[in-house]
């Protein structure tokens, strides 16, 4: 999202002030200085793995599965590495958890017992990155409802406050990679959230396991890589259409929903198409009195 020539930012139809820019940013990243550096269109994030318990299978896996579709690059420090700021996988208990973000002069600490899944280590890479959870958005009033009165399990209390962030125009994801699940968080297995779009209600959270368009689009914005393949790609403007954006092959990436070469047709909506593939998960099953149980019930899955 780069500043315009008197250095406002534009975000839809909004022209933000150099200053408000940077105070919303700080409020979604908690500072601007929350970012990875990047040099020469690659955001070099440093990383040593401190507990060899830490599954390096999963760890790859989610690498590979930021770095493919993003200017990110985890690369393993050598012995002779003297970074001051880079990622440190740990275990301690058995939480899966990550500080946000960069921060100057300190260590981020990602922390991945053993019990953590695969899309938890994806998950708290995306902490690890800047990323917040999306039901912390500032709009996400307009799809969830936060359950007041719920008996909260320690420390979830401050999980569900509304910030005040700055969304660069990507629509609120039910599928988010960062959205919790509709009971997380409380003592009780009540609901701490409700869906608006009721075909999400036990599906936020749930539904990707993957990375998601908006994921990739929220990184890739944020870190601007867009910008950098934009130019080497020789495009002033984006020419992908209807929430895509242009990749490092100049290529457009395209949201679930839309199709042509620039997702110039709008098919369905995100969410219409989202829950369209999902349906099979959202079938009414008739039973006579049958007890239906699923493998992990009722935890709800491995994330921080
Ligand atoms: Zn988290």
């Amino acid at each position: 999202m780069p500043p315009r020539e008197d250095g406002s930012v534009l975000v839809g139809d909004i022209a933000y002030s150099t200053e408000e820019w940077e105070s919303l940013l700080a409020k979604n990243l908690d500072s601007l200085k929350k970012l990875w550096p990047k040099t020469n269109g690659v955001v070099n994030i440093p990383y040593k793995i401190s507990n060899p318990e830490v599954s390096t299978a999963k760890l790859k896996g989610a690498f590979s599965a930021w770095e493919s579709k993003t200017c990110v690059k985890f690369s393993k420090m050598a012995k002779s590495d003297k970074y001051m700021e880079y990622l440190d996988f740990v275990i301690t208990g058995t939480t899966c958890s990550s500080n946000i973000g960069y921060t100057k002069g300190k260590i981020t600490s990602v922390n991945l017992p053993s019990s953590c899944s695969f899309k938890a280590f994806k998950h708290e890479l995306g902490h690890s990155m800047g990323l917040r959870h999306e039901m912390n958005r500032s709009d996400r009033d307009k799809h969830i409802i936060v359950i007041s009165g719920v008996k909260y399990k320690p420390g979830f209390d401050s999980q569900f406050a509304l910030m005040n962030t700055i969304n660069f125009d990507i629509p609120y994801d039910y599928c988010s990679i960062m959205h919790y699940t509709d009971k997380v968080g409380s003592e009780n297995y009540e609901h701490t959230m409700l869906a608006l779009d009721a075909r999400f209600q036990t599906l936020m959270g749930w539904c990707s396991t993957n990375i998601t368009h908006w994921n990739y689009k929220l990184v890739n914005t944020m870190y601007n890589c867009t910008d950098d393949w934009l130019k080497a790609c020789k495009q002033e403007s984006d020419p992908c259409k209807n929430g895509g954006y242009t990749r490092k092959d100049c290529s457009c990436a395209c949201p679930l929903g839309t199709s042509g070469d620039k997702c110039e047709n709008l098919d369905m909506n995100y969410n219409d198409a989202m829950a369209k593939k999902l349906s099979y998960y959202t079938a009414i099953i008739k039973t006579s009195g049958a007890k239906v149980t699923s493998p992990d019930y009722p935890k709800p899955s491995g994330m921080g």
